[in-house]
């Protein structure tokens, strides 16, 4: 990658998890990519930006040494990676620009469901198996445990019926893995989701341009994930209960019904996910035609 290129160069996972929705994030925001399946570097058709597509690990340490420009990655992998450098003297510096709504996740320690766990103090003198030693060695430091770890970057999860520690510490989302191999979750050490990263040193003003560009989209994109637009028709009697229900909504557009004095039409943009619920309790106080729409973009 040419450091001095105008063009803005971004690291996002190749294959995993965060791969795809990371694509479709930016892509969202306007930038256009053909990607090959075994190219590295990918070019945006329409912006002066290139995609790397690396290992989740890479990516940390490729922005923080100013090698790409921007990064998307996992806060667990930014985290130890950032623990690691600092231990070992290297740059660990870095601009987290946001916290974006994928790649949830939480880092967890976890026992044999045999084990007779009361609390972290019976892991003193333990070993835990984990690919996250730094991020579990600062947890157990904070909490006055000491105990060792067995670093394994993979299968974490057989490492104690393996003989080869007494507890691990993993990353959970639904928590089958970990009950397919006989652990039960104790602690959550760390919550996480994916961020987007910037190098430390000033970009140039072609390339913050691009960014100053991108985050108010990606601001607009990740609002809109976040709303729904609501139409329906209510007893104009009642509209202070109606927008009540709705939280987040801001003004709604009232409109006239044709033919109807006590109806009036709601429209209303609201952060209320909308479950049934709401919309069983709008129905009950005299609501109806209620249509909940998703909502693809928002700008100011
Ligand atoms: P790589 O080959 O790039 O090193 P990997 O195997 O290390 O991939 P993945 O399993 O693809 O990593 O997970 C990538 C990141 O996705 C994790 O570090 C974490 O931030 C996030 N993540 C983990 N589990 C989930 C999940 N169940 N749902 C969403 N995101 C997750
Ligand atoms: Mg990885």
């Amino acid at each position: 990658v040419d450091k001095n290129s105008q063009r803005l160069t971004i690291a996002i996972q190749k294959s995993g998890r965060l791969s795809k929705e990371s694509i479709a994030l930016l892509e969202a925001c306007g930038f256009k990519f053909s990607l090959h399946e075994a190219r590295l570097l990918a070019h945006s058709s329409n912006q002066p930006v290139d995609l790397l597509r690396v290992r989740d690990d890479d990516i940390p340490g490729l922005v923080m040494d100013g090698v790409v420009d921007l990064g998307l990655v996992g806060e667990n992998v930014l985290e130890e990676a950032r623990l690691e450098r600092q231990a070992t003297q290297l740059p660990a510096k870095i601009n987290i620009l946001r916290a974006l709504d994928f790649g949830q996740c939480r880092l967890s320690i976890a026992v044999p469901k045999e084990d007779n766990y009361r609390g972290l103090a019976d892991l003193e003198g333990k070993r835990i198996a984990t690919t996250y030693p730094f991020l579990l060695q600062n947890y157990l430091q904070q909490q006055g445990i000491k105990a060792s770890t067995a670093v394994l970057t993979g299968s974490v999860e057989v490492a104690p019926r393996a003989g080869l520690a007494d507890a691990i510490c993993d990353l959970v989302s639904t928590g089958a893995t970990l009950e397919a191999n006989g652990l039960v979750e104790k602690e959550v050490i760390f919550r996480s989701t994916a961020q987007l990263i910037q190098r430390p040193e000033p970009l140039t003003a072609a390339k913050q341009a691009i960014v100053d560009q991108l985050l108010p989209r990606l601001d607009g994109v990740q609002m809109a994930r976040e709303s729904k637009y609501i139409m329906l028709h209510a007893p104009k009697a009642r509209l202070e209960e109606v927008v009540a229900l709705l939280p987040g909504a801001e003004r709604p557009t009232v409109l006239p019904l044709q033919h109807s004095d006590e109806q009036v039409a709601v429209h209303v943009v609201s952060t209320e996910k909308l479950f049934w619920e709401t919309m069983e309790e709008l129905k009950a106080i005299g609501c109806s035609s209620i249509l909940v729409l998703p909502i693809e973009k928002m700008l100011g």
